[in-house]
């Protein structure tokens, strides 16, 4: 990315990976036009939000005429750095990391785990689909040798951060966190954390509380 795509709010970058799995779709089925109004309904984003979004990268559409789609994917496939496959490693080959060596990534965006880890003597060796999982052992050794910058972490809890001290003396730029643990890091890795548990619960939460909750996530 350049330094001015580094200026664009988090808020934005979070929502530009969804736009552009909607992009590709109308892309894929021949559609040249997109309307503000037509990407608010698909992506369940409102309009001024999106115009705002898109504020942010040049004036990317003309009233009363649309967003040219061909042109806003390929402007959103260099910005999400889409050409340049990312290789991303997964530590804890349990019921949840075997589940995401399975989903094939590949499909919506381009990203693959390459590597896989654990401590657990019946896993090590073995492959999960094409992944194989290494022993916890060689962890710097393959993500140096893989150039590896994105891991996610699905460990127990209990061993997340002692997972993480290990990471942290990596090259690794980010850790995707799905154990409950709060990981502690220094400046220069991201931590993005997805507990499924609280995720559940929170919508729940809003079913049951908000008649209209279509919008309130
Ligand atoms: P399973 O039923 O396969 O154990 P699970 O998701 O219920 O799955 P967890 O106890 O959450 O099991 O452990 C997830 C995986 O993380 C297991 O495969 C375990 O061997 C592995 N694991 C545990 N500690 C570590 C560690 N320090 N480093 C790497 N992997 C670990």
């Amino acid at each position: 990315m350049t330094s001015d795509q580094l200026k664009i709010p988090k808020a934005t970058a979070k929502r530009l990976p969804l736009y552009y799995r909607f992009l590709q779709y109308l892309y894929n089925s021949g559609k040249q036009k997109v309307s503000s109004a037509e990407l608010s309904q698909a992506v369940k984003v409102d309009s001024a939000t999106i115009r705002r979004d898109f504020s942010y990268f040049g004036a990317l559409g003309k009233k009363g005429y649309g967003y040219n789609v061909q042109y806003l994917l390929s402007f959103f496939r260099k910005t999400l750095d889409q050409d340049e496959l990312t290789k991303v490693g997964l530590i804890g080959v349990g019921n949840l990391g075997t589940a995401l060596l399975q989903y094939n990534f590949t499909k919506n965006n381009n990203t693959k785990i390459v590597a896989a880890f654990d401590i657990s003597p019946e896993k090590i060796g073995k492959k999960i689909g094409e992944v194989p999982i290494y022993s916890l052992d060689q962890l710097e050794e393959v993500l140096e040798k893989e150039q590896i910058p994105v891991i996610i972490l699905t460990v127990p809890a209990s061993a997340a951060q002692g997972v993480t001290d290990r990471l942290i003396r990596t090259n690794i730029k980010g850790i995707l966190n799905f154990t409950p643990a709060r990981l502690t890091v220094p400046p220069n890795i991201n931590v993005h954390h997805i507990d499924l548990a609280v995720e559940l619960q929170s919508f729940v939460y809003f079913i049951k509380h908000y008649s209209d909750h279509s919008e309130k996530m």
